[in-house]
Formats: structure tokens, C-alpha cells, sequence
């Protein structure tokens, strides 16, 4: 399956560790990346994703911020990658709507398998909604 993944990431060797996972499991996949905040709205925008891999702790806005700026134009899915464990945390990325949360230390196939039911899940969502709203 082609898809575009948008990984909002200040780690490098996170964004790293991601993008390898996918090339070696998912090679069709285009992975984007921005490290700041800002950034990365800009991207979810322009570049519309198929998902969005988004760390809560960065240097410029926080990660909730960016998933309440992103969920104002895109109901791609968003899967939180971060240290943070606390349930508050977890509670809080959920209710901000990101569908998924993941704590690093992650495992590159759990992560993938998340990544591959959301975007599987939500593409059939956005087909059934073309269809019923096509003219
Ligand atoms: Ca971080």
C-alpha cells in the first residue's frame, strides 16, 4: 500500500529509527519529516499525509498543539509516539483525537502494524464518504 507518513519528531535518531522501519517493512511508503512544531502543521497541510507520527515533547509548540492545529483540516490518523506514560498523558492525546499512542522506547513492527490498521481503517472511511457524497 502507497502512503505518505508525516513524522513530527525533534529526536533525530527517532526520526531515523521510524524512517528505517519503514523502509525495510513498508517500502512503498514516502515518510516526511519535520522537527519543530510549526513545521509540521505546515506539512500535515501541504503535503496532506496518510498518517502522522507525532512526538507531544517539542522545542517550539507543544505536541497537543500541533495535533489540535492539525485536526482543524485533516482527519488522517495520528498516532503519538513519545517517553511520556503517564495515563494523564495518554488520556489527554486521546481526547485531543489522535486514534493512537505509542511509548518509546517503541518496537518497529508494533509501531507499523498500528500505522498499517489506521490508515487501512480511515481509507476505507474516506472512500465510503466520497461515494455517498459524490454527485
Ligand atoms: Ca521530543
Amino acid at each position: 500500500m502507497e502512503v505518505k507518513v508525516l513524522i513530527i519528531e525533534d529526536e533525530w535518531e527517532i526520526i531515523e529509527s521510524v524512517s528505517l522501519a519503514f523502509q525495510f517493512y513498508w517500502p512503498e511508503a514516502q515518510v516526511i519529516y519535520a522537527q519543530r512544531g510549526a513545521r509540521g502543521i505546515e506539512l500535515a497541510q501541504s503535503e496532506s499525509p496518510d498518517v502522522v507520527i507525532l512526538d507531544l515533547g517539542l522545542p517550539d509548540i507543544s505536541g497537543y498543539e500541533v495535533l489540535k492545529q492539525i485536526r482543524l483540516f485533516s482527519s488522517a490518523p495520528i498516532i503519538i509516539l513519545t517517553v511520556r506514560s503517564q495515563e494523564e498523558d495518554v488520556v489527554a492525546a486521546l481526547e485531543g483525537e489522535a486514534n493512537d499512542y505509542v511509548v518509546k522506547p517503541f518496537r518497529q513492527k508494533e509501531l507499523l502494524a498500528r500505522v498499517r490498521a489506521h490508515v487501512s481503517s480511515w481509507m476505507t472511511n474516506e472512500l465510503k464518504y466520497t461515494f455517498r457524497n459524490a454527485p
